[in-house]
């Protein structure tokens, strides 16, 4: 296999590791001969995420980003010295785990060595008094969600890619899982951090219920992307497994009646695990089966945790939703969504049909979240070439909310299908925007979201670059994202 006969999408400088020869015996060195490969078909494994318009490129034989050496250390210690090494050689480093993340984040866009993560697996320490477990960051989410439950325990964090994702990956990108409402998001549930710096350093920021050290500067390696340092050991909080669940379903005749039910529960503090709006396209998608749900907005929840509570949370539940007009439709629409819940082959089969698909989430306020959805589906809506443009509202706060808008359309001829992608994704992010919210909530930035940092963040988001520099003054660690817009670079954006 040549790699070179593939068409590249980030072209990359192949001359970047001046003695490649030099650079992988140096890497044998540190991590083994075994842990060390060059071989086309690893490397193949490695140029791309689950970036969906990669999916697209994979089926037109093309390449998202070409890295030149992939290797998987075992210890802290070998990291260290891999970033030591590439820091002196200038060559770039890029944190891999799971390959789950959906914007780009984990692509070699500049070549350089692979970190995969996979051997940092294990889980350290369980502690029943201070409720935390401590684990590498490599661990897989379904190995450690499985090892907490068979102990009685959950660490409430259920992404949809659990079975595809890793605890590093989490805290990578700042995720969000479907249990968010109660257990909240990642950078909730970390409670202390072991990081390897991009000149080589390791650091620690100890597990601690709260403290008043300083400012909370751990957070800045939440939602780093690999970009200021390698996760390798993380703590987390943990609960006991919920001793009952209770699934409980309302139609409401409008989407604004919904948000209100739902915006009237948490302020009443009442945080049912789970919460989920589906728009009136999406219910009939996902719940076209219920009579009920015909053309109205479903909304699914989950109460779990000690009985007596769940059964006030119920209580307090059906009557806020009764009292905005919800019909209640039972257990089943639960039982379907539980069911499901991790079931994505609609998704992934829309590149096979030669369309261009993807989910974008983004954060908002509740006071115009309304507002922002109608405006975002009509801005949408007028783009050449979109099939489809739908939402559900699936992260909860007293404050506002997660919204996931869903989109699908056929380029049209004068585009390609990354210019189409491209189109939608302004479209989006530039509404959201527009009124007041913010552009992702819990994929991160990556190469999709990067052309929107400084809009996002204003003059800070220069002295983020500035600590950047700080850290990583050869910027080797996973160039050409967040700070950067490969985009642009190629010419299109
Ligand atoms: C079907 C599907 C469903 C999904 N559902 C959800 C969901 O419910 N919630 C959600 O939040 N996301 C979801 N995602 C997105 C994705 O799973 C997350 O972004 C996840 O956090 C990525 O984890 P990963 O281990 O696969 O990381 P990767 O994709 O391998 O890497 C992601 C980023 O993290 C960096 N990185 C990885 N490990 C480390 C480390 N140890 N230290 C520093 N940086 C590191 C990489 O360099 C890269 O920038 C979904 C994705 C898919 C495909």
């Amino acid at each position: 296999m040549k790699l070179d006969e593939f068409e590249l999408i980030y072209k990359n400088d192949r001359n970047i590791i001046k003695n490649k020869a030099k650079s992988e015996s140096k890497l044998e060195e540190i991590i083994g001969k075994q842990n060390v490969s060059t071989e086309p078909i690893d490397i193949l494994a490695y140029t791309k995420d689950s970036t969906l318009i990669a999916f697209n490129w994979t089926l037109q034989g093309k390449i998202a980003g070409l890295p030149d050496i992939i290797t998987w250390p075992e210890t802290v210690e070998q990291i260290s010295e891999i970033l030591k090494y590439a820091n002196k050689e200038k060559i770039p480093v890029i944190p891999y785990a799971e390959g789950s993340g959906v914007v780009g984040g984990a692509i070699a866009i500049r070549g350089g060595i692979i970190i995969d993560m996979k051997k940092f697996n294990k889980i350290l320490d369980i502690n029943d008094n201070d409720l935390t477990v401590t684990a590498q960051t490599g661990i897989n989410g379904m190995n450690l969600e499985r090892f907490l439950n068979d102990k009685g325990y959950t660490s409430g964090h259920i992404p949809q890619s659990l079975y595809t994702s890793s605890l590093g990956g989490w805290i990578a990108h700042r995720a969000a899982g479907q249990f968010s409402t109660k257990y909240g998001k990642i950078e909730d549930i970390v409670m202390g951090m072991e990081i390897v710096l991009p000149q080589g350093d390791i650091i620690n920021f100890k597990p601690i219920a709260r403290a008043s050290t300083g400012p909370q500067f751990d957070k800045l390696f939440i939602g780093g992307e690999g970009t200021l340092g390698i996760v390798t050991k993380a703590t987390l909080k943990i609960w006991p497994y919920p001793e009952k669940r209770t699934l409980i379903s309302y139609a409401f005749p409008t989407f604004e009646d919904s948000l209100e039910a739902t915006r009237q529960i948490l302020r009443q503090q009442i945080f049912p695990a789970v919460i989920r709006i589906y728009d009136a396209d999406e219910t009939f998608r996902h719940f076209g089966h219920i009579e009920k749900a015909k053309d109205k907005v479903m909304v699914v929840f989950i109460c779990e945790g000690i009985g007596r509570l769940v059964d006030l949370e119920e209580q307090i539940t059906k009557e806020t939703c009764e009292k905005n007009n919800g019909i209640e439709c039972g257990e089943e629409p639960v039982e379907h969504w539980f069911e499901t819940r991790f079931k994505v082959t609609d998704t992934s089969s829309t590149p096979t049909f030669q369309m261009v698909f993807d989910t974008i989430e983004i954060g908002f306020l509740w006071d115009k979240a309304a507002d922002m959805y109608h405006s975002v589906i009509e801005a949408t809506k007028k783009v050449k070439g979109i099939v489809m443009i739908t939402a559900h509202v699936s992260h909860f706060y007293p404050n506002g909310v997660g919204f996931y808008f869903t989109f699908a359309g056929v380029p049209p001829k004068e585009l390609t299908d990354l210019e189409f992608y491209q189109e939608v994704w302004d479209t989006v992010i530039k509404t959201v925007e527009d009124c007041g919210g913010s552009f992702g909530h819990h994929h991160g930035v990556g190469i999709n979201r990067s052309k929107w940092m400084s809009v996002e963040w204003g003059k800070s988001f220069d002295t983020l670059k500035s600590i950047k520099k700080l850290l990583d003054p050869n910027n080797i660690l996973n160039p050409g994202k967040i700070y950067e817009n490969p985009w642009k670079e190629r010419g299109e954006n």
